[in-house]
């Protein structure tokens, strides 16, 4: 599916006041909130999941999740098989007709590790 890393300023944005956000592409809802180190979430009816650090934390709405993760599991082997494994190349392979785009920050914890956080939505 399609996958792009969140516009700066628009989707991922930083202020002093609320600190660091991701807000969803579709209506502007807030779906994470780091101020100073302290997280807190958010949910709006496009938001599908939240992946980040290797694992999905969370799932929302009404819709197959299983047979997503099922698909999900089905691709990472495969690609782990070949020897190669980016997080993105296997979410670019997977498919859902709940799932339209996703989009991702990748936060810079240092040159050796850079986790993304990504969100799967439906338009
Ligand atoms: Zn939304």
């Amino acid at each position: 599916m399609e996958i792009r890393e969140a516009k700066e300023g628009v989707e991922h944005t930083f202020s002093e006041q609320v600190g660091e956000q991701v807000k969803c592409p579709i209506c502007d809802e807030v779906w994470n909130t780091d101020f100073q180190g302290d997280v807190t979430f958010g949910v709006c009816e496009h938001l599908r999941f939240f992946y980040i650090d290797q694992e999905f934390v969370e799932f929302y709405g009404d819709w197959d999740k299983d047979r997503f993760r099922a698909d999900y599991d089905k691709i990472e082997e495969k690609m782990l098989e070949e020897g190669a494994l980016y997080v993105i190349d296997v979410f670019k392979e997977v498919s859902s007709k709940d799932i339209d785009k996703i989009i991702y920050v990748s936060f810079d914890y240092g040159p050796m590790c850079q986790p993304f956080g990504l969100w799967g939505y439906k338009e």
